[in-house]
């Protein structure tokens, strides 16, 4: 009538079928590489191949000399001079990886409340407030917004992490 070990045993297959199939769906993330366009295998950030992802640190290091030999140099200065974006330069501004100058009359809006900050993605109340409660700090990314005076852009320094 029944074979409860039969039925198990399929169950059984069943299962190890599906995992193997999520596993090789796992690995073939394969993407287009946002800098030449090659697929590459993506594992998280950028969506940009190893050689492009290193190319781009190189453009870091030759956008923060920039910004270093040039302090009062605005945000557009700095992506045509260097032939870089003014969406990267704002990604590594989110990064912390520049910042703008202390007297620089713009900024990034903190996301958490929309005050003026230099850096990274939160000021420094709200930095305070997402450590303590951490669920409130699971919210979707938006595009971080830009503010800017007329004339001279916002100006930039190179932020020192060591
Ligand atoms: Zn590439
Ligand atoms: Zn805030």
């Amino acid at each position: 009538m029944e074979y409860p070990g039969y039925t198990e045993h399929v169950f059984v297959s069943e299962v190890h079928q599906n995992r193997r199939g999520f596993e090789e769906e796992e690995k073939m993330d394969v993407r287009n590489c946002k800098g030449c366009s090659r697929l590459f295998n993506y594992i998280g950030g950028q969506p940009l191949c190893p050689e492009c992802a290193k190319a781009l640190d190189l453009k870091f290091d030759e956008v923060r000399d920039y910004v270093y030999d040039h302090p009062r140099a605005g945000m557009q200065e700095v992506a045509e001079e260097n032939d870089v974006t003014i969406a990267q330069i704002k990604r590594w501004i989110r990064e912390e990886r520049l910042a703008f100058s202390e007297d620089a009359q713009v900024g990034l809006e903190c996301e958490g409340c929309g005050k003026m900050i230099r850096t990274g993605r939160f000021c420094e109340t709200c930095k305070a407030k997402y450590i303590n409660d951490f669920s409130s700090y699971i919210k979707p990314r938006e595009e971080p917004k830009m503010t800017s005076i007329k004339g001279q852009g916002p100006q930039m320094r190179f932020l020192d992490r060591k």
